[in-house]
């Protein structure tokens, strides 16, 4: 094991007092704090202040006192500032990464390659759009002269989770704000560092205050006044499908449009005449991801019996190979669960599954975790009934449930069958059949002989349980972002 060292301003930003809400450009400090725990080692490293009723408030004046400025600015000048903080996200790769892997527990390398810079890309491609939209649409329509105007909302509330926190702040800001909204973002009280870390490049990029602020806490405490607010115009709330349909419920009453990125449990269709080396490769990454806490991941794996035996010993051997270990060791694959409650969590799913009548098909030999006393976890391959809690729920960590099927129809019927709709993947060599069963896969997202596939100008997002009115990175995403306004003259 050979970690990296902290960098210099990593180590200068811990060591705070406090880290404090990002409000208006200023930095306000709290009353109470929270501390923030690396889960590598199960030690305090910071403590970010925790936002109050009144900090979301303030938080509120400051976006709404901001918005007709930014607004009213040409979009190629609101561009160039989102391209240079998208720059300078860039410039602090290595800062923003291991602030984020020191949090989350997430390998720095997949910090540094994936989350960083793939966030900092969607700053640059909504920028770019954001120069391209038609912001006025000619309508043809008899004896009237009229026409669409899209403008902006205003003040845009997000509230965010703990598995993604920089990349999903990225994904769910970048487009408001080309829109020409400001926003109020409370990010994760689990999770919240690199995403404060972004208040010191707002200013360095010249964004004008009070566009982007940024605080955390407790949801009851900080999460709610948000939604709550009267200043809120548009509502994006990435998290569990419970806390989701209780924003849902207060913007459904307040009349606030509202996007939910919600939970899943996606399945991987594995047909009889899937490449079963890919297909073990990809789902044996896909559950050791982020250590299994992937909205997206697919923790069914319904697999042709006649293969079934074969492709469990390549998933094994895949999952044998991962190094399991600290997220601040370059050679690391798999870090540690985010905390002590999901460490309990995953636990207890497996108790409870092993209870109710699951077989552990893969329990690992080789010992793959390192000395570190903080949350790790072996991943773990299950099997057994479909009303086993371990199929039916999301768990969030490195684990998937096997079911053998003779007839593709019925394996679709049957993952269909839960109400979950976010992500599954199909393996087959045929692609035609493969395009065939993913379009009948009832999900946001269809992938095939891959499982996790992310690019921008490529829609994501959840159906049912997974999700409503929303969706990531596409054109559309940035429509969502302005109201259409109809300017109407009888001739
Ligand atoms: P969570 O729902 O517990 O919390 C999400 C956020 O909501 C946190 O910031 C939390 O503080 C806040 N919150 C909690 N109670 C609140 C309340 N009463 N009012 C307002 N805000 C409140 O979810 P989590 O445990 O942080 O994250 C895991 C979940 O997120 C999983 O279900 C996962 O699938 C989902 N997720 C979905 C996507 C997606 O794009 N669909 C992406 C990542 C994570």
């Amino acid at each position: 094991m050979s970690l990296i060292p902290p960098h210099s301003l990593v180590t200068e930003f811990l060591a705070q007092e406090q880290i404090a809400s990002f409000i208006g450009g200023t930095w306000y400090s709290s009353k109470s704090t929270i501390p923030v725990i690396d889960p590598t080692s199960g030690e305090v490293v910071a403590s970010v202040a925790s936002a109050e009723a009144s900090t979301v408030d303030q938080a509120m004046q400051a976006a709404d006192k901001a918005f007709p400025e930014w607004a009213a600015m040409p979009v190629s000048e609101r561009a160039a500032l989102l391209k240079r903080f998208a720059d300078l996200i860039r410039e602090n790769l290595e800062t923003l990464a291991q602030l984020e892997s020191i949090d989350v527990g997430k390998p720095i390398e997949n910090s540094r390659g994936f989350d960083i810079p793939f966030g900092a890309d969607c700053f640059d491609y909504f920028a770019n759009l954001s120069n391209e939209a038609e912001y006025t649409v000619p309508l043809e329509v008899n004896d009237i002269d009229a026409h669409v105007q899209r403008k902006p909302y205003g003040v845009c509330g997000f509230i965010f989770p703990w598995n993604f926190p920089f990349t999903l702040f990225c994904w769910g800001t970048a487009p408001a704000l080309a829109a020409g909204n400001t926003v109020v973002v409370k990010a994760s009280e689990v999770t919240p560092l690199a995403t404060l870390y972004l208040g010191n490049l707002i200013k360095e990029a010249g964004i004008p205050d009070g566009v982007i602020n940024i605080y955390t806490g407790e949801g009851r405490a900080c999460g709610q006044p948000l939604a709550e607010h009267s200043l809120l115009k548009h509502m994006s709330f990435t998290g569990s499908p419970q806390i989701g349909k209780l924003i849902g419920k207060i913007c459904g009453e307040h009349l606030v449009p509202c996007k939910l990125e919600l939970g899943g449990k996606g399945a991987a269709l594995v047909t009889q005449d899937a490449d079963l080396q890919a297909a073990a490769e990809g789902l044996a990454g896909a559950i050791t991801l982020n250590t299994g806490q992937v909205c997206c991941t697919a923790t069914r794996w319904f697999v042709h019996s006649s293969v079934l035996d074969t492709f469990t010993q390549l998933v094994r051997a895949e999952l044998e190979k991962t190094a399991i270990g600290s997220s601040m060791d370059e050679k690391t694959q798999m870090g540690p669960l985010v905390s002590e409650t999901q460490y309990d969590r995953v636990n207890d799913y497996y108790k409870k599954g092993i209870a109710e009548g699951a077989k552990v098909v893969v329990p690992l030999t080789t010992p793959t975790t390192t000395n570190n006393a903080g949350y790790f976890i072996k991943p773990h391959l299950l099997t057994g009934d479909e009303d086993n809690i371990c199929y039916r729920e999301e768990i969030f960590g490195p684990t998937a449930y096997i079911v053998p099927f003779e007839e593709e129809e019925n394996a679709i019927d049957r993952i269909n069958r839960l109400s979950y709709g976010l992500a599954n993947s199909v393996w087959s060599k045929d692609l035609d059949r493969a395009t065939d069963l993913a379009g009948k896969l009832i999900a946001g997202n269809s992938w095939i002989n891959a499982h996790n596939v992310f690019a921008y100008g490529l829609p994501y997002g959840g159906v049912n349980l997974s999700g409503l009115g929303g969706g990531v990175n596409s054109p559309e995403t940035f429509y969502s972002y302005l109201r259409n306004q109809t300017i109407a003259r009888p001739l």
